[in-house]
């Protein structure tokens, strides 16, 4: 019995250090290592290659090695019986708060604008915002969603939610699915940070940024997929949305001749807001292991009818 690790990037050393000091007495493979596939029997990936699944017959866990698993599902051969998992660690959490907050704060107090005019040696005033006067609304208000929520809060944020179920969140206001309107006409700053799933590709479109306070805010630090990007620019030129703040992308990198580079309004970052740590994910995925070996339910088991 092994653990397979599979990345896009073949980075392994830190994943491997990382396992081995958690639990020794554990074979952990890459691609390179297998000898015999029948041996592999959870696999622990990021972007693996599609289709390479079907190499390891006895697979009886995979698992995403970050807290998104919209990776897993493009490949149209996962297979649909074995069950899967996902990352849920606290320091994740911790980075996306700091994040989230950090660019609500940026937007606010026009930091990127006075940037921008220090370079062309500009002296110019701007109006500013408080956080007690600012509401936030937050697509997606499951794990980091809420610890987000949470944080705004305590800064001082109004502070809202959405998601498929209702959450009872001290002084957060929270919205079911069918209340989107009503949850979006708040938003003075929306941040997403759904799932991408069929469900929600393309939602941060024309018609929801219309739904929007006019001069709204976007933070999207999920996927790029769950935004149409000529809407974006067109919302920009309409003055529906002031700005946004982007740290995923469709394609990553994004492409040079992508229109996104130009927009002043527009701040990018390259998919940083919050990064699995090998070190700090390793218990889980080794008490996830046991649990396989056990035959015992999983932690952070994903549903494959939800997709999330
Ligand atoms: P969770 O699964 O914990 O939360 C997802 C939330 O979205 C839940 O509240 C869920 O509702 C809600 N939701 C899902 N589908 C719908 C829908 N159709 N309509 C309304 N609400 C919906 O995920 P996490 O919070 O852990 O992660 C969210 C995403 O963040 C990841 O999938 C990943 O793509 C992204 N991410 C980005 C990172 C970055 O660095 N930029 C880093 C880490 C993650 P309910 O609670 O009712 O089920």
């Amino acid at each position: 019995m092994a653990l397979l690790l599979i990345r896009n990037d073949n980075n392994y050393d830190s994943w491997i250090k990382a396992l081995k000091a958690e639990d020794p007495k554990i074979a952990v493979h890459t691609p390179a290592t297998v000898e015999n596939p029948g041996d592999i029997h959870m696999a622990i990936t990021w972007k693996a290659p599609h289709g390479v699944f079907e190499k390891y017959p006895e697979l009886k866990v995979i698992g995403s090695m970050g807290a998104g698993v919209d990776h897993l599902f493009e490949d149209p051969s996962l297979p649909q019986d074995v069950p899967l998992t996902r990352i849920v660690d606290k320091k994740l959490s911790g980075d996306m708060q700091e994040f989230v907050l950090a660019q609500c704060l940026n937007y606010i107090k026009n930091l990127t604008g006075y940037t921008q005019l220090q370079k062309e040696g500009v002296w110019k005033p701007m109006s500013y915002k408080r956080v007690a006067d600012v509401s936030v609304g937050i697509l997606g208000f499951g794990t980091l969603g809420q610890a987000v929520g949470k944080k705004l809060q305590k800064t001082g944020f109004k502070v809202s939610g959405w998601s498929q179920s209702k959450k009872n969140i001290a002084g957060i206001k929270s919205y079911k699915e069918d209340a989107l309107d009503e949850f979006l006409e708040d938003c003075e700053i929306l941040v997403c940070l759904l799932p991408l799933t069929p469900a929600t590709a393309e939602i941060l479109n024309q018609s929801l940024f219309e739904k929007l306070p006019k001069g709204a805010y976007l933070i999207n630090v999920a996927r790029g997929g769950h935004l149409k990007d000529a809407d974006l620019i067109a919302a920009l030129d309409q003055g529906a949305l002031s700005g946004a703040a982007l740290d995923v992308f469709h394609t990553e990198p994004l492409p040079e001749d992508h229109p996104f580079w130009q927009r002043k309004e527009i701040l990018i970052t390259p998919h940083v807001a919050s990064v699995s740590n090998a070190a700090s994910v390793a218990s889980q995925v080794v008490e996830n292991y046991k649990r396989m070996e056990r035959g015992e339910e999983l932690l952070h088991q994903v549903s494959q009818e939800k997709r999330y």
